[in-house]
């Protein structure tokens, strides 16, 4: 058993996954938002990262990629695989409650709770999201496209300052 165990553990990878910060999003983690879903390393070292987009096509995943690559090698891990899966496809429900306070004290509304499936979730689109400065339900979604594909463009009538919404998927 002594002599088969991998050189490196999985908690040391994840660790090392957990100052990966999302491009899109800069206060959160990739492994945060729940784009990485499993890492895997052999006897001889070769480490196997599972990663699922946020969104498909969404142009933040080579950057991530490349960051991931980058953060392994700098913990001397350069025989590295990424596998991209996309089924289960991402939702962000995959953000933890954590994850989503730190989106909140950044000035981002985290996204509405979407495990009802694709007709409610549609429905509450149309739901004002609350403000993260001042928890106004008066606010208004003035654009579906903000500074990124996944965030909403929103204006708070309550303390009358526009944040992003980190949209629901
Ligand atoms: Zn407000």
């Amino acid at each position: 058993m002594v002599a088969g165990s991998p050189p490196v553990g999985r908690d040391e990878l994840l660790a090392v996954l957990d100052e990966v910060m999302d491009p899109e999003v800069p206060v959160l983690s990739i492994r945060e938002l729940g784009i990485v879903r499993d890492v895997d390393v052999d006897a001889a070292g070769a480490v196997t990262v599972t990663v699922t987009p946020t969104y498909s096509g969404c142009p933040a995943i080579q950057v991530i990629e490349e960051d991931i690559r980058a953060a392994l090698a700098a913990a001397g891990h350069t025989d590295v695989r990424i596998r991209t899966v996309y089924a289960p496809a991402w939702t962000s429900d995959w953000i933890s409650p954590a994850a989503r306070m730190k989106l909140k004290a950044y000035g981002i509304a985290p996204p509405a709770r979407a495990e009802h499936g694709a007709l409610v979730q549609l429905m509450r689109r149309r739901l004002a999201p609350a403000c993260p400065y001042c928890e106004s339900r008066d606010t208004e979604v003035r654009s579906e496209f903000g500074s990124t594909a996944c965030k909403a463009v929103c204006w708070c009538r309550g303390c009358r300052q526009p944040f992003e919404e980190f949209k629901s998927i």
